[in-house]
């Protein structure tokens, strides 16, 4: 039997486990998805035991995305430019890094784009990113990547600065937000975690036929995608990224096409518990 897992610290919560476990059960794969809980100070030495007992892949968590790159072989140019792995593969001998969250977010917004909400009016669609962390930089470069035009928002004005200048988008003090300006709007902030708060105000929201997306899937309807839906906005829970950064990979460790209904369903459950 395979072993594939998710590193992180702490891991207890992670919905990787119930999500890919149903993946492998739905296509009669024999393997299984365990949580290894790794302190900062240990990644190293938990790489060394990768390698060495060749576990087959790995989601990579906080707080080791960034750190883990060190310790591998190669990484994708997406993880190259987004500064950041959440995957970890085997080619051959070589232990790769790759980063799903990138076109994990695309792929949940990307129906709505083609579809009834896709009819947009502008020539260039326009998004407002709020948030500039790691979530922030990786749904950055998948907006710009597609041909998008971003602004980004973000509490720290300074980052926002330095992420619009590394990836060639603008920035805009959060103060100055108004959805009216955008066709997306999307929350790659932590704030609404387990709390009823929304990185902007209800105001700024006014009238809005665009999409909101929300990185955060508990709540799943944050405070920031009520008032969205208050507005008039069509809304995209964090699950739905979660689950598509979670079908790459699962297509990335197999080879196989991801049994996409089957993990939605792990994922939902464990969701509700
Ligand atoms: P991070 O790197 O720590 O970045 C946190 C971001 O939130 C920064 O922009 C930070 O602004 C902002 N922030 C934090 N507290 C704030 C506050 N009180 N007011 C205003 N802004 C605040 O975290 P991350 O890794 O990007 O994760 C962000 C969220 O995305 C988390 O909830 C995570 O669970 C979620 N996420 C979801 C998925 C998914 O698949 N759905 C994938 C990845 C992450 P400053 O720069 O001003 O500190």
């Amino acid at each position: 039997m395979k072993t594939y897992g998710i590193v992180a610290h702490p891991v207890a919560h992670s919905l990787s486990p119930p999500m890919q476990n149903a993946g492998f059960e739905a296509k009669e794969i024999h393997a299984e998805f365990i949580r290894f809980d790794v302190p900062p100070e240990e990644l190293k030495s938990f790489t060394q035991k990768v390698r060495k007992e060749k576990i087959a892949g790995l989601a990579v968590s906080l707080p080791h995305k960034e750190n883990v790159i060190q310790y591998l072989d190669e990484i994708t140019e997406t993880a190259k430019k987004i500064g950041a792995v959440n995957t970890l593969y085997w080619k051959g001998e070589k232990l790769c890094g790759d980063n799903t969250d990138a076109p994990g977010f695309f792929e949940s917004i990307s129906p709505l784009l083609k579809g009834g909400r896709g009819d947009f009016k502008t020539p260039k669609i326009k998004a407002a990113l709020i948030g500039a962390g790691g979530a922030g930089r990786a749904m950055a470069y998948a907006l710009k990547e597609n041909n998008i035009n971003v602004t980004v928002f973000n509490r720290t004005e300074k980052k926002a600065k330095a992420l619009a200048e590394e990836f060639g988008i603008q920035s805009e003090k959060i103060e100055n937000f108004s959805a009216k300006d955008f066709d997306i709007v999307a929350n790659s902030t932590s704030v609404g975690l387990k709390e009823d708060k929304s990185p902007v105000s209800k105001e700024s929201w006014g009238e809005f036929s665009g999409i909101a997306f929300d990185a955060v899937f508990d709540p799943l309807i944050t405070t920031f995608l009520q008032h969205a839906k208050k507005a008039g906005a069509e809304i995209i829970t964090g699950e739905t990224m979660l689950l598509f950064q979670g079908v790459r990979q699962f297509e990335t460790w197999t080879g196989e096409k991801a049994p996409i209904e089957a993990m939605r369903e792990g994922l939902e459950k464990a969701l509700k518990k």
